[in-house]
């Protein structure tokens, strides 16, 4: 499986000039084999960075499953490829908690993406801290996402464990504990060797993502085994996200 690592933005920075600055200093601390760093800016900003990107892949952070039409306010993943992306997080907790989005809708936005040539990265996790049946929220999440999904395709999906509770903007945020977020990647690949068979279920990149920076990525990597993050907040400040990289 690749590894990957993945800036949301979200609705950052607050202007074309500071996005264009920032992404010139994330790049400047790359190298061209840190070819798997994809940013994933609020969508105005696609076009105009497209521009200038070098190092880096871009994607969107939401997308809408219908080619076009009336849908007052959406994005197609069409209109999303035009604009040069190549991957599109879907199922990100804030659509879900703001936007009422739930599995079924990602389930369609992520075959659509998968139609389009474009990468899902499909975020899953549970609300609560220590929820005693995380085994199945998870399944049951990762059921609906991927249904209908075919085993060739498995490997374009780029699958995000978010424990909701560890995302650093969520009230009182926790960390989650490597050991504890092992468990839960070791669950989600056995549950894909169930369902697709070890060999398309070897080739899904699983990331982590929840306050992840500069001093906690190594542990997620090599405790917990994790295929890469989907990084928030520290992917703001490129000194750190660069450093995240590096781990
Ligand atoms: C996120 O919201 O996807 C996320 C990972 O945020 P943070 O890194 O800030 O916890």
């Amino acid at each position: 499986m690749e590894k990957y690592i993945i800036a949301n933005w979200k609705m950052n920075p607050d202007d074309l000039v500071k996005a264009k600055s920032l992404l010139a200093s994330v790049e400047i601390g790359l190298t061209d084999n840190d070819k798997k760093v994809v940013i994933c800016p609020p969508v105005i900003f696609l076009r105009d960075l497209r521009q200038i990107v070098n190092k880096c892949q871009l994607g969107a952070q939401n997308a809408y499953f219908e080619k076009q039409g009336a849908f007052t306010g959406e994005i197609s993943v069409g209109m999303l490829k035009d604009a040069g992306c190549d991957y599109v997080i879907l199922g990100h907790s804030e659509r879900r908690q703001y936007f009422g989005e739930a599995d079924g809708a990602v389930n369609k936005k992520v075959l659509a993406v998968l139609a389009s040539g474009m990468r899902p990265v499909v975020c899953l996790g549970e609300q609560e801290r220590q929820a005693e049946n995380i085994g199945e929220i998870l399944k049951k999440q990762l059921t609906t996402i991927l249904s209908g999904v075919a085993k060739q395709k498995l490997k374009e999906v780029v699958l995000v464990y978010e424990p909701i509770w560890a995302i650093s903007t969520t009230p009182n945020s926790q960390p989650c504990l490597p050991d504890d977020a092992l468990t839960v990647y070791l669950f989600l690949r056995k549950m894909l060797i169930q369902t697709y068979g070890q060999g398309a279920a070897d080739k899904i990149s699983i990331l982590y993502g929840g306050s992840v920076g500069a001093k906690n990525a190594a542990d997620y990597i090599q405790i917990s085994q994790f295929n890469g993050f989907l990084v928030g907040s520290a992917s703001l400040k490129s000194e750190e996200f660069i450093k995240i990289v590096k781990i």
